[in-house]
């Protein structure tokens, strides 16, 4: 369940509120650093890499194309930074395409 900054200050007891208070009052540096180090953890954990050129994706701040393609039973995913790796890897996936029109047969 999501909880907004109100209802984590409610579960911080007085001592926990006075330390925040007294990094807040100083510059709040403590408490940068956890942001961001938050912040960083999110965004590792749902980074993709773009299947054509390998750059990193921030799907929370990036545009990112994402297909998916394949047999019903073995359907493969892919991000993409940008349409025109997105035009490359077309090329792939026509012999992807084309290599299991071939095993069909
Ligand atoms: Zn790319």
């Amino acid at each position: 369940m999501k909880k907004n900054v109100k209802e984590i200050l409610n579960e911080l007891n007085y001592e926990d509120l006075m330390k925040l208070k007294y990094d807040i009052d100083n510059g709040a540096l403590h408490l940068k650093r956890l942001l961001n180090k938050k912040i960083k953890e999110i965004e590792q954990n749902n980074m993709h890499t773009c299947a054509e050129c390998g750059r990193k994706i921030n799907p929370l701040t990036d545009f990112e194309i994402k297909i998916e393609y394949g047999e019903p039973d073995f359907k493969r995913r892919a991000y993409l930074c940008s349409v025109d790796c997105l035009m490359d890897f077309a090329k792939e996936l026509k012999s992807i395409e084309i290599k299991a029109k071939r095993s069909k047969n």
